[in-house]
């Protein structure tokens, strides 16, 4: 802010990326202007429509769905979840709310896409243009209800870069396309899901494809993809099956005019013969696990006991030096799901048990209530001792079992794994039916409810720097992936259903994609299916970019780095002697100033939503409506104290703030 932006003076305030995050940080801006008289100028910049940006654009196939529940997002903050409630017309306004309105009539909106509102309910998986919609129409009531404090100006541009003005009226000036310069004493980054340079590996499969003609498709939003261009009867290599591969699938299936019936819990796919035939393969080897078809977005059953913020905060007090993940964390987190799993496992299965199941569930309490020093030796020896007396073979909980169904195993053909991938989908399927009363949904839910707890915990309390590059990043964060972020259960179901159909193969875990130079094409093989290897003029990456900004292409973080002002966040690995980049911005303390390249911390850029994922975990996901700030609705409370300290009545200092050591070059 400059020296002239005391009490009174308008600030110019200059968000970049108009997605979620940025229109949260408008709304919040606009209710704190409201609220303390502060006049505010807001140019929103973005080269998609502001509100719902890139992902949620309106203008994509309706095919692609939310992973997340009709009655989870929300872009606004409840009643009393923030010091300043939003403005009138948007307060309580989250999508459910939203839909509900629709479908009562109280909002108009295009008459198909409330009838389609209509036939949701609040447990139903909304298309990502629907979200859209909801997010167009949270902008549009914006400007309609702003105070006579604040203005809004949406740019359809992109921003290219951030320039410090010295002793001119506003700090900064933010360059856009086209040329124009928007001056601002404070800019917002809110960029979101940028694209991102290719691994070696992958350019090697870019150089094979543009010899041989064949065509390769990089990992991408789903949405910018001409799926259309896939022939029908010809063999896809996919990689990767997470939530693109649905998105897929959905395209060259239902997207083509084929059709899925119910048949009790299984679907039948009818094709309608334009499909290609879709190879895809994963580490795993199979898909992200179905969510369970729970009551709310939580298993009312699986809340956490051990794993509390009470608990950590107390652990964190108690321990000398920064918590490690490994040896603080996971453990707490365990003890829930292993109480969860073993809890439904006695009420809905004690033939599972030797014992008497309720005798067993109160020996578990006592050892999961002890720790590692006890006599007779850690908790989880003893808890999985006391198993191995107590449950029949085969039915008890193991992680790496859930992590990976087939790590070890062998097959002899493709159709032998088929079989055995299409076994587990139902296996799946049933079990998220069945949701509370299925123990491993319920270990499942109960790591989903530890996620957002430890989201709070590396905000607010932190781990050491190594643990969270080793342990947190590269270890359990693909693992609780993969069970946590599921699509719904309806995908599994259908992709069931096509692998019945033949329209889906599978290729094995731990596969391997590379260009035959012989035979002049892709050819994807697994050293854990003993068949011929795959060959197809086809290799669909079906995954986003990673969200990393080391490899992210941007012009505008390249230009703010070139000129100083955001540097990578190093992770010390070794006491302090080593460091590793992180993934994310250098940032100070919430309201997470961005760090020069010097160290110190620039006055006037703030960070939100991706780009924090060195100092915050977990940042791809919407807010939560109904949840507070600490937790769930962490995103808005983010935007809300970005507006809190640029709105502040005082004036603000005008020069950096002093620089701190421990700079590492971006590798922008
Ligand atoms: C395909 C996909 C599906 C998802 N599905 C779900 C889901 O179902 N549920 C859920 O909770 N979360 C989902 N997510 C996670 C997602 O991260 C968040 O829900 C949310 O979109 C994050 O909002 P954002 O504003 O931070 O980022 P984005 O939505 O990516 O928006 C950032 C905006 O910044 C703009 N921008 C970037 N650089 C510049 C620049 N230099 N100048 C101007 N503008 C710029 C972009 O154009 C974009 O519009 C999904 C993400 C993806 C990619």
């Amino acid at each position: 802010m400059s020296a002239a932006g005391g009490a009174g003076a308008e600030r110019r305030v200059v968000v970049i990326g108009a997605g979620p995050r940025g229109l949260s940080a408008v709304e919040r801006f606009a209710a704190r202007s409201a609220a303390t008289g502060t006049r505010v100028r807001l140019d929103v910049v973005d080269p998609f429509p502001p509100g719902p940006g890139h992902v949620w654009r309106t203008d994509q196939s309706p095919l692609y769905l939310m992973n997340t529940p009709s009655l989870f997002p929300t872009a606004v903050p409840d009643d009393g979840v923030l010091p300043v409630d939003p403005l009138p017309p948007l307060r309580g306004m989250s999508f459910e709310r939203w839909r509900l309105a629709v479908v009562a009539g109280e909002i108009t909106i295009d008459a198909d896409d409330a009838a389609h509102l209509t036939r949701m309910t609040p447990r139903s998986y909304p298309s990502r243009r629907m979200y859209g919609v909801y997010l167009e129409w949270v902008l549009r009531t914006l400007r309609e209800a702003l105070p006579p404090t604040a203005e809004l100006h949406a740019h359809r541009a992109e921003a290219v870069g951030v320039h410090v003005r010295g002793q001119a009226r506003h700090r900064y000036d933010v360059e856009i396309s086209g040329g124009q310069n928007l001056p601002a004493d404070a800019v917002v980054l809110a960029l979101g899901h940028l694209d991102a340079d290719l691994r070696p590996d992958q350019k090697e499969l870019v150089d094979g494809a543009a010899e041989f003609g064949l065509d390769y498709r990089p990992p991408a939003v789903p949405a910018d993809v001409h799926w259309d261009a896939l022939p029908a009867g010809e063999t896809v290599l996919v990689r990767g099956m997470g939530l693109n591969f649905c998105d897929v699938l959905a395209q060259v299936t239902e997207g083509r005019g084929g059709i899925y019936t119910q048949e009790g819990e299984r679907m039948r796919y009818h094709p309608s013969g334009r499909e290609p035939v879709i190879v895809a393969g994963s580490r795993r080897g199979v898909p992200y696990r179905a969510k369970g078809e729970f009551g709310g977005y939580y298993a009312d059953g699986a809340r956490p006991h051990h794993f509390t913020l009470e608990a950590v905060r107390a652990l964190a007090a108690r321990t000398r030096g920064k918590l490690s993940f490994d040896a603080d964390l996971w453990p707490l987190i365990r003890k829930d799901a292993v109480r969860h799993y073993y809890a439904v496992l006695a009420r809905t299965a004690p033939e599972a048990f030797e014992t008497d199941p309720q005798r067993f569930l109160q020996e578990l309490d006592a050892v999961l209530a002890s720790g590692d020093d006890h006599p007779e030796g850690p908790w989880a020896s003893r808890a999985e001792a006391l198993v191995a007396t107590a449950v029949v073979p085969g039915r008890n909980i193991s992680a790496a079992r859930l992590a990976r169904p087939f790590e070890g195993v062998s097959f002899d053909s493709h159709d032998a794994f088929a079989a055995a991938v299409v076994h587990h989908l139902d296996r799946d399927v049933h079990g998220a039916l069945a949701a509370e009363d299925d123990p491993v949904r319920m270990a499942i839910a109960s790591l989903n409810a530890s996620r957002t707890v430890l989201k709070a915990v590396l905000a607010d309390i932190g781990i050491d720097d190594a643990s969270w590059h080793d342990e947190l990043r590269r270890s359990f964060e693909p693992f609780v992936e993969g069970l946590t972020s599921g699509p719904p259960v309806l995908r599994i179901q259908q992709l069931a259903a096509l692998a019945r159909a033949g329209v889906v193969r599978f290729l094995g875990p731990d596969p391997q994609f590379r260009v035959d130079e012989e035979a002049g094409c892709f050819v994807g093989t697994s050293p854990w299916v003993q068949d011929e290897p795959v060959h197809a003029r086809h290799l669909v990456e079906a995954m986003s970019p990673p969200n990393d900004v080391r490899r992210n292409i941007s012009p505008l973080l390249t230009s703010m780095h070139r000129e100083g002002l955001v540097r990578v966040r190093a992770l010390d690995t070794v006491d302090g002697v080593a460091t590793v980049p992180s993934t994310g911005l250098d940032v100070t303390a919430a309201p997470y100033r961005a760090v020069r390249v010097d160290g110190g911390a620039e006055p006037g850029i703030f960070v939100l939503g991706l780009q924090l994922s060195a100092v915050q975990w977990g940042v791809a996901i919407a807010a939560e409506a109904g949840a507070s700030a600490e937790l769930g609705a962490r995103t808005l409370a983010d935007a809300d104290r970005v507006a809190e300290a640029v709105l502040a009545p005082r004036p603000a200092r005008s020069g950096p703030l002093p620089a701190r050591p421990g700079a590492l070059p971006s590798g922008e």
